[in-house]
């Protein structure tokens, strides 16, 4: 059974239980049928006998024989009149009135039915005859059909049910098909593409394909995320490699080698930050990944990330302001260092695509379920093509200009996001281009 196919398998089941339930159909009409003619032959014993009596006139008229029932006739000490005597039939067996009896009689089977009546002034007994029939006309025809049709009968009902089972099977040999070429040939664009269809199979196929979509995608941002990294960390080594073979083979006084040393140190600095920075999302991804939650004050701790900002702020003449809507002191539980972060990073967005002499304005509030901090800027704003692209890894609207306003890589939203959930919270952000934009962080409480 084993180095079977399923389609076999269900193949031979299916004929297996055809066949069964077809000798169990055929068993149970020829145990009623034989029934059927056994009561069939009883009856038309007793009434023949009752015919025998009622037409009896005289014992010398007497009928012997009539519907293959064979009749006798004995007077009423039970001593034989006249009558024929079935062949193999024992005339000593005793009369029993009003009772078919089932009587062997030197090998063969009987039905005899005895009755006692008055007939005029004397008194008789009648008994009628039958040797049990051996042949059952439908049991005859069964065993027939069986011995001659069954064997065809099987094949056919084996054929059909292949044909079917192949049909049926069609679908899942496609999946196995494309689960294979994937396999072989590592084209995770291939899909089973299976018509639409509400059965079992046709949602299997449409959550492999979904799966296989989902798989793609997620290929595909590794990759382009590996090459990001490498991308990132090949500028300032190349820099590095560069500014310290000249120190070494060009530089001629110590400015000159403190120049260079400033270049290593700003390139390592940015290095240092962006390994850093995946080190965080390494140890995010991974499921072990826990949170160092502490309680603390929110607003203080709010003020004091934005007094860090306020001379980056002066500097690109931008103001900031801070605009309480809590209506007491309010504590959350949350990790400090990545609530400051997650801030932190939206804040200094704010800033960095902010427009000169404009304005970022935070403002704190608070519902029943959350804290929502609100940081709104008046600068370059995001195009709606782009707003959900913001969160990916890497991903800048406008990455040479983004590189020459600061040291970013395209890493601090999609932290932002990470961190957001991590603590069941959630960011949100409206933009429109040119006008600006409002990042608002949701931290339950
Ligand atoms: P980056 O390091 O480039 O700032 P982020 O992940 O923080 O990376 O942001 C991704 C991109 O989203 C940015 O490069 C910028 O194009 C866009 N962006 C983020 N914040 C703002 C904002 N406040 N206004 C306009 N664009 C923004």
């Amino acid at each position: 059974m084993k180095f079977l196919t399923i389609r076999m398998k269900v193949t031979l089941w299916y004929a297996f239980f055809m066949l069964i339930l077809i000798l169990i159909s055929f068993l149970i009409i020829s145990e009623l049928s034989k029934k059927a003619m056994v009561t069939n032959q009883k009856e038309n014993l007793t009434e023949t006998v009752a015919d025998g009596m009622r037409d009896l006139e005289s014992p010398s008229s007497f009928e012997y024989f009539e519907n293959g029932i064979y009749l006798m006739l004995y007077d009423k000490n039970k001593v034989y009149i006249k009558g024929i005597i079935p062949d193999k039939f024992s005339n000593e067996i005793s009369l029993v009135s009003d009772y078919v009896q089932n009587i062997k009689s030197n090998g063969q089977n009987f039905y005899v039915y005895d009755k006692y009546f008055k007939k005029g002034k004397e008194s008789y007994w009648m008994r009628g005859v039958v040797p049990q029939s051996q042949e059952d006309p439908i049991g005859f025809f069964i065993v027939n059909f069986v011995s001659k049709f069954l064997p065809i009968f099987v094949m056919v009902t084996c054929l059909i049910g292949y044909f079917i089972t192949k049909r049926a099977f069609r679908p899942v040999r496609k999946i196995q098909e494309t689960a294979q070429s994937i396999a072989d040939g590592n084209k995770l664009f291939l899909r089973i593409g299976l018509p639409e269809g509400k059965d079992e199979i046709a949602k299997l196929g449409e959550t492999v394909d979904n799966m296989l979509e989902k798989l793609e995608r997620s290929f595909e941002k590794e990759k382009q995320f590996t090459s990001d990294v490498s991308h990132e960390l090949r500028t300032p080594i190349t820099v590095i490699l560069t500014e310290s073979e000249y120190a070494l083979e060009h530089a001629k006084s110590v400015e000159e080698l403190k120049e260079s040393m400033l270049v290593i140190n700003r390139q390592s600095n940015k290095m240092s930050v962006l390994v850093n920075q995946l080190l965080f999302f390494a140890r995010s991804d991974n499921n072990s990944f826990v949170l160092n939650k502490e309680t603390f004050e929110v607003l203080p701790v709010i003020l004091e990330v934005v007094q860090e900002y306020t001379r980056l702020a002066k500097v690109e003449d931008i103001e900031i302001s801070v605009n309480n809507n809590l209506s007491a002191n309010l504590y959350i539980t949350v990790d400090k260092l990545l609530f400051i972060r997650s801030l932190s990073n939206i804040i200094q967005n704010a800033i960095n695509y902010g427009k000169p002499k404009g304005s970022v304005d935070i403002s704190i509030s608070q519902n029943n379920n959350y804290i929502m901090i609100e940081i709104k800027d008046d600068g370059i704003g995001i195009g709606s093509e782009n707003i959900k692209k913001i969160w990916d890894r890497f991903y800048q609207v406008n990455e040479s200009r983004n590189k020459t306003k600061s040291n970013n890589i395209g890493l601090g939203l999609s932290m932002v996001k990470m961190i957001m959930e991590k603590h069941n919270g959630y960011v949100n952000v409206e933009s429109t281009i040119n006008k600006g934009s409002i990042f608002t962080l949701y931290f339950p409480l």
